[in-house]
């Protein structure tokens, strides 16, 4: 995937328009879905183009790319950690963003205790995936009980799947597993499939292809 440069501002802003049309139409209030723009594939500079668009809060994968974003564009955003949470990153990812999305692992949680985060959401395995990243849904409750700082809901990332349509499942099991726990937070669904996803309780869409797709200058 090649970077997005050249982002025209009024076209992210009517595809962000766009995309709370469909939210509603899924039968979701707007509203109460935070959109959180991910920007793996936007670079720093172009950063004021999403700001100008009305894009108020940004995920992020990479601490890397996190700390030299933040350097140059700390005040334009709410900043979340969205990609896989290294131990040896946590240091430098948990003072600096509102939420951690992907807290799957006991080395993050001993981090955690010596670098405290405000807010964190445990990642979720909920199909039982091999080799994928999440707690087990079984494992859910003393993972939560061993986190250091305060777990306020649940992400995951459904398998693979070619139509949405078959991620509902996965989606409606984290949203059950979320009131079992008490949790607010729901981060679920990306471009393909968040309206799945926002009918099934998500408050928190990751999107990023929906919103620059289209929006390049010329
Ligand atoms: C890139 C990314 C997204 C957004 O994906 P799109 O398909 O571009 O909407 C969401 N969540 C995570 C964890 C990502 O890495």
């Amino acid at each position: 995937m090649t970077p997005y440069t050249g982002l025209d501002p009024r076209r992210i802003a009517e595809n962000l328009e766009r995309v709370r049309e469909r939210i509603a139409a899924a039968g979701s209030d707007p509203e109460r879905v935070e959109i959180c723009a991910a920007i793996k594939y936007v670079p720093a500079e172009e950063l004021p183009a999403l700001g100008a668009a009305g894009i108020t809060l940004v995920g992020e994968n990479r601490a890397q790319d996190l700390l030299a974003k933040q350097e140059r564009h700390a005040g334009l955003f709410d900043w979340d950690f969205i990609g896989v949470l290294q131990s040896r990153k946590v240091r430098d990812v948990a003072p600096n963003v509102r939420l951690i999305h992907s807290v799957a692992s006991d080395s993050a949680l001993r981090q955690l205790e010596r670098h405290p985060a405000r807010e964190v959401l445990v990642e979720v395995n909920v199909a039982g995936e091999e080799g994928k990243a999440g707690i087990a849904p079984s494992e859910l409750r003393a993972f939560i009980e061993r986190c250091p700082v305060p777990v306020t809901g649940l992400m995951t990332m459904p398998p693979f799947a070619r139509r949405a349509e078959d991620s509902r499942p996965h989606f409606a099991r984290l949203a059950e597993l979320a009131a079992e726990h008490g949790l607010s937070r729901l981060s679920m669904g990306t471009t393909q499939d968040y309206e799945v996803a926002v009918a099934e309780g998500s408050t928190i869409a990751r999107l990023g292809t929906v919103l620059y797709e289209g929006a390049l200058r010329g």
